[in-house]
């Protein structure tokens, strides 16, 4: 009842998912700031996948426990697929538990937050500082020593191990 109540006012606003694609749920996106890298609508298209694009451009969450980089444990950075900006160092990953790749912080400057009233919650959304695309939401039930819990969009990122 719920569930189907928040698909049609997502609906409402006109965020559709890409037609066939049901993987995600879908959030309105963030209010438009400006960055230094834009595109137009067309051009993210061409640039990121569909699914990519939901989640960037759409602010999607993918379905949980899809990410393969939920077991990634090297040491690297987590880059920005809209942008290739390093957003999350490994040395801030940890074992949420929830199905997305999880940080206790971000690199210094690396995104923005706006609020998120979406679905009837209040969230913090999470952006790119870069190119504004969404990456996903900070919450604040996370580990020492920052207390919060970016819970990440896997297909958002692109890891980047560090040389050995
Ligand atoms: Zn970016």
């Amino acid at each position: 009842m719920m569930t189907r109540r928040y698909f049609l006012t997502g609906s409402a606003i006109g965020v559709v998912a890409a037609a066939g694609s049901a993987w995600w749920t879908l959030a309105p996106r963030a209010a438009a700031e400006s960055f230094a890298v834009t595109h137009a609508e067309e051009e993210w298209r061409a640039l990121l996948t569909a699914d990519q694009y939901a989640v960037l451009r759409q602010s999607a969450t993918e379905r949980p426990y899809t990410s393969p980089l939920l077991h990634e444990k090297r040491r690297g950075n987590f880059a920005c697929v809209g942008c290739d900006l390093d957003v999350f160092s490994s040395t801030t990953k940890y074992e949420s538990g929830t199905g997305w790749p999880s940080f206790w912080a971000p690199i210094e400057t690396a995104v923005g937050t706006a609020r998120d009233l979406s679905f009837g919650m209040v969230r913090t959304a999470v952006h790119c500082g870069r190119c504004g695309g969404h990456l996903g939401h900070v919450f604040n039930d996370g580990p020492k020593p920052t207390g919060l819990r970016y819970c990440m969009n896997g297909i958002a990122l692109a890891f980047k191990p560090l040389a050995a």
